[in-house]
């Protein structure tokens, strides 16, 4: 019998503890990316609700988002869009401050990467608090981009991620759930 998508994705996902600091639940998905049944299931079913949608662009966080995200461009027909760390990207950005757990950083992305109006979808592997996918949307928004979902194999509900990114009006879908952090 075939395993269920969790089934699949659990036996996929490797969980290691105390990375990178003591009391954090690590959710390693590069043994779901080494299995190929697994990574294209995982890939399939974020797809799946927006094949001929006509999405625009997939946005991807650096950098398990650009791994996932790459290839749901290339299922959707649909471009590509990275977001990164600030100090990377070669031409003209945008920029915004985000929260992290301790502190705050800063992404950016090109401002000619996305026009007004555009369709598109944010990926990333993880959402946790949610203040990672929280500054992607306001690069998004400032740019005048319709964003579509925002998709994540991983969520951690205990967390809040999802609830944060509702609050914004963002359709947020994501495959497996783990308590805790
Ligand atoms: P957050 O901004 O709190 O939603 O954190 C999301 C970002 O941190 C994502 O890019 C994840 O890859 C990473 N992350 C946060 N918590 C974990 C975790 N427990 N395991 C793996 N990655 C995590």
């Amino acid at each position: 019998m075939r395993a269920t998508l969790e089934e699949t994705l659990l036996a996929a996902i490797r969980t290691i503890p105390d990375y990178p600091k003591p009391g954090i639940l690590f959710r390693d998905i590069t043994t779901l990316l080494g299995d190929a049944r697994a990574f294209r299931r995982a890939v399939d079913e974020l797809v799946h609700p927006y094949s001929g949608t006509g999405v625009h662009k997939i946005a991807g966080i650096e950098a398990r988002g650009f791994i996932l995200g790459g290839a749901i461009a290339h299922q959707l027909s649909a471009g590509f869009v990275p977001i990164r760390k600030k100090g990377k990207l070669p031409h003209e950005t945008v920029r915004v401050a985000y929260s992290l757990e301790y502190g705050v950083d800063e992404m950016e992305m090109h401002r000619d990467a996305i026009r007004p109006g555009e369709k598109v979808i944010l990926v990333d592997d993880l959402i946790a608090t949610g203040g990672t996918a929280e500054g992607a949307v306001k690069l998004l928004t400032q740019m005048g981009a319709e964003i579509v979902a925002a998709c994540f194999v991983i969520d951690l509900p205990d967390l809040g991620g999802r609830a944060r990114l509702e609050a914004l009006g963002v359709d947020v879908r994501t495959l497996i759930a783990f308590e805790g952090h």
